[in-house]
């Protein structure tokens, strides 16, 4: 068996791409079928090499691999659309010859003029044939007034097409119903996507195509070209949209789409794989956090579901907190030191700096949100949270203030402050529990939630300690 996963490259993987990929891998595992990376780079003015590595780059971090591509070569090469225009053209011969396609003379305005009043009657656009039937001298006639033609395909009336999806069952379209005759080769001579792809899945002997569902409507003329040319058609496999927590189509505006720029925010790939891999159907176990191998011994076509899934961005986070705490301490620090060397570039990578990430590492989700989390350690006073500054001017607050600033100017020293200055201000203040412990945290460290002061208070140190309830004696007293 053969799957693909075929990119355009004009800009960065999308999530709902790399889903497409991640099921198609999931394909490949369980029926140790062969991977082919397609590169539908024939957009010339919106491809570029860089979005090709970049798309190569995210999939191999995702841990996705394919076994013939434009990078490892294969058999069945070229594997990017833009060096294989001599093998279309071939094509396009074949299907002139054969009466499949005709030149169609139809400038650029004369197409738009019908497809106005198509509209304007409230109609869908349909290519009236008018250049079907055309004589060799009506050719002639049109390329002596310059036109350069485009190639259509010729859609015989009648056929009905019935495609056999793995995933959405029985889909019927009749041959009437596709929008007439279509381009395959625009007067650039540029071939179009669905004409090029039937070519490829064919001469790439792919077996399955498993792909989103928007390009539903394409299979039928896929179809028709395979079957003009004599060649098989694979079996189908549309994947379920991606929607927004709106239900409306998964977009920049719900919220990161880019797997490069989960990457960038510290997201673990196992995690998004495990997200992405999973969007559209479920275990019997119910169970959501899976290794790629027990998701691929579970996985089945007939498993997915046909109606649309939601991306949720909040389980997304949840799942990769799951991963993230999940790490063995060393992998867990060497995936937060990169964030943290950029926030803080005089920190040292100590014994200190390891304890501060040990403390504090369960708080976080995804790896960037390290910065936050180790910010309460850095500085000699701590940033303020609206609620801890809220908190710090109750009177109860002051007064805690007040009598640790007393404290460290005579009990409390660098030796028994960590043990010491809460038990001291319990006793003078008689203030206990909350009342103490809040205003006590929010002081040290600008917030009222965080690991354990027990914790905390030996890696702050005495230093910054005393200065920070300096401060706060000196702001809120
Ligand atoms: N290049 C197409 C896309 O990026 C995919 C083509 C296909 O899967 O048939 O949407």
């Amino acid at each position: 068996m053969r799957v693909r996963f075929a990119p355009s490259p004009t800009g960065f993987l999308h999530v709902g791409n790399a889903r497409t990929a991640a099921l198609n891998f999931l394909f490949k595992k369980k029926y140790n079928a062969t991977y082919i990376l397609r590169i539908e780079d024939t957009d010339m003015e919106r491809s570029t090499r860089e979005s090709e590595e970049s798309i190569l780059n995210d999939l191999k971090w995702l841990g996705i691999q394919w076994d013939e591509g434009p990078d490892c070569g294969g058999k069945f090469g070229p594997y990017r659309q833009s060096e294989r225009f001599d093998i279309y053209r071939e094509y396009t011969e074949k299907l002139l010859e054969g009466g499949h396609a005709y030149h169609c003379y139809c400038t650029q305005e004369e197409l738009d003029a019908q497809r106005q009043k198509a509209l304007q009657a409230n109609k869908p656009f349909v290519y009236p044939g008018t250049c079907r039937n055309l004589t060799l001298e009506q050719k002639k006639a049109f390329e002596n007034q310059g036109r350069k033609p485009t190639v259509r395909f010729r859609v015989k009336d009648g056929i009905t097409l019935s495609i056999d999806d793995q995933i959405k069952g029985n889909v019927v379209f009749n041959s009437e119903n596709i929008g007439g005759d279509f381009i395959i080769v625009r007067s650039d001579g540029v071939p179009v996507y669905n004409y090029i792809v039937t070519i490829d899945d064919t001469l790439m002997n792919v077996t399955h195509v498993i792909r989103g569902e928007d390009h539903l409507p394409n299979t039928p003329k896929q179809m028709l070209i395979a079957m003009a040319l004599g060649l098989p058609v694979p079996v189908y496999a549309h994947m379920p949209l991606l929607l927004g927590p709106d239900r409306t189509k998964l977009s920049k505006r719900h919220g990161i789409t880019s797997v490069a720029v989960y990457r960038e925010q510290g997201y673990l790939p196992q995690a998004l794989f495990n997200y992405l891999a999973l969007l559209s159907w479920t275990l019997e176990s119910g169970d959501e956090i899976v290794p790629v191998e027990k998701l691929v011994a579970e996985f089945e076509l007939s498993k997915i579901g046909k109606s649309s899934a939601i991306f949720d961005f909040q389980k997304l986070k949840w799942m990769n907190s799951v991963y993230l705490r999940n790490l063995p301490f060393d992998k867990a620090f060497e995936l937060f030191y990169p964030y943290i060397e950029k926030a803080y570039p005089a920190v040292s990578n100590n014994k200190w700096l390891a304890q501060v990430v040990d403390t504090v590492r369960g708080n976080c989700e995804i790896a960037s949100d390290i910065v936050k989390e180790i910010s309460v350690f850095f500085g000699d006073t701590a940033e303020f949270e609206e609620d801890a500054e809220n908190m710090l001017n109750t009177p109860d607050a002051k007064t805690v203030i007040q009598t640790a600033y007393e404290l460290i100017h005579s009990t409390i020293n660098e030796h028994n402050y960590t043990t010491e200055t809460l038990n001291t201000i319990k006793q003078k203040t008689g203030l206990k529990g909350k009342m103490l412990f809040m205003p006590f945290r929010a002081m040290v460290t600008g917030r009222l939630h965080g690991p354990e002061l027990d914790k905390i208070l030996p890696l702050l140190g005495y230093e910054r300690f005393t200065k920070r309830i300096e401060y706060c004696h000196q702001r809120f007293v």
